[in-house]
């Protein structure tokens, strides 16, 4: 999809490449709205309400962003089973748990692993992620990742956008990365669910972008697509 040779780098986005929205809160939450949600599709609304939020970038993973976790929890609530008539009201009971905090739990199977194996491939790493200023702890606890050495992958900067106070798009976000990793635009990849973040943002800081779309949202992005991170790896390859 691109020369692969030229990739020093791996940038990475956390929500929807490591994390997902926790089962059983969800379930929990659809539940008050006596809506018995199927398990198995979960992890597609996650994806369904990004693909919702169409040119507007997320910040953060709580309610307060109000008119765009409002479009992102109403696609949610749609692939859970929630009737039409219901999503207005589905759609504040969401919020109010995403508000709850602690949502973003649930690790992507396989996720980490691609990760080691990104890293066996001599690339250095770093995390990009739009959050709350938890992202960091949350990664070292789950041992996917930690600056320096640990349980999880070694990555070499953490940004997160609640801690620097520039989130994706910003390219500046990018930059603060590129200049941690020393690494020139041109050697890094970007890798993240969103299209209006992280691929504008990676492209606005002439980082290439890939965007993962596990459930084929987004056809016509004109950016390399993997269906997990694991994709990467046979990307680099
Ligand atoms: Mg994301």
């Amino acid at each position: 999809m691109f020369p692969v040779a030229d990739v020093e780098a791996v940038l990475l986005d956390v929500g929807g490449v490591f994390h997902l929205p926790d089962h059983a809160r969800m379930l929990g939450a659809l539940s008050r709205l006596d809506i018995v949600a199927d398990p198995a599709d979960l992890d597609r609304a996650h994806y369904a309400g990004i693909a919702a939020l169409g040119d507007h970038a997320p910040v953060g993973h709580h309610g307060d962003g109000a008119s765009i976790w409002h479009r992102y929890n109403r696609a949610y609530a749609r692939v859970c089973g929630v009737p039409h008539d219901r999503l207005d009201e589905a759609t504040l009971v969401l919020l109010a748990e995403f508000a709850r905090g602690g949502v973003w739990t649930r690790q992507i199977p396989g996720a980490r692993d691609a990760l080691q194996a990104i890293a066996d491939r001599g690339m250095r790493l770093g995390i990009v992620s739009n959050a709350d200023g938890t992202v960091e702890e949350q990664l070292r606890s789950d041992g996917i990742c930690q600056l320096g050495p640990g349980a999880g992958v070694e990555v070499h900067v953490v940004l997160d956008s609640g801690v620097v106070g520039v989130a994706k798009p910003d390219p500046a976000i990018f930059h603060l990365a590129l200049e941690a990793l020393q690494v020139a635009p041109g050697a890094a990849i970007h890798v993240g669910d969103t299209p209006a973040s992280d691929v504008e943002g990676a492209l606005a800081a002439g980082v290439r972008p890939v965007l993962v779309d596990p459930y084929d949202f987004h056809p016509d992005t004109e950016c390399a697509r993997v269906t997990a991170l694991a994709g990467i790896v046979a990307l680099l390859a």
